[in-house]
């Protein structure tokens, strides 16, 4: 793992346990002041996951979820391994961005992983508007434009 991947946190959280359609555990620990905000897409983080795995493949990991700080001086989210961290409530793009990132960590190009994750991001927002033969095939070819050899 590399070392940026690597969290300790300590505080108040509200710790919510439960699991994927593969029955991976999900934990998630929410500061008490974004629990309100960040409650709307933690609720979906188990359909993340499986629509990940569709794009990407099998979640990487033994166990997933999120821990949302109240902490806005920080200024930014991060894909620390198996719990991104946030420093406020995420909508739904940046959980799925950061989540999306649990099977492009410290493998693959930064590039190619940051593509992948707008690529994802792109995918929902699409998949909302076209039908789903549209989004199979510009499932197709984002993946051919981000993986081979996109920006
Ligand atoms: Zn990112």
């Amino acid at each position: 793992m590399a070392t940026y991947l690597v969290t300790a946190t300590f505080g108040h959280f509200q710790v919510k346990t439960g699991r994927t359609k593969d029955g991976i555990p999900i934990i998630t620990a929410v500061d008490p002041r974004e629990a309100k905000d960040a409650n709307p897409a933690l609720a979906k983080l188990p359909k993340m996951i499986a629509f990940e795995e569709k794009i990407f493949g099998p979640y990487p990991f033994d166990t997933v979820g999120a821990i949302v700080d109240d902490a806005p001086q920080v200024g930014y989210a991060l894909e620390t391994q198996t719990k991104p961290v946030f420093d406020g409530a995420p909508d739904d793009s940046l959980l799925l961005h950061e989540l999306a990132h649990q099977w492009y960590g410290d493998s693959v190009a930064l590039t190619a992983r940051l593509g992948g994750n707008l690529y994802a991001e792109r995918v929902v927002v699409e998949g909302s508007q076209q039908t789903k033969a549209m989004g199979f095939w510009s499932l197709r070819l984002g993946l051919s434009f981000y993986f081979g050899g996109g920006r």
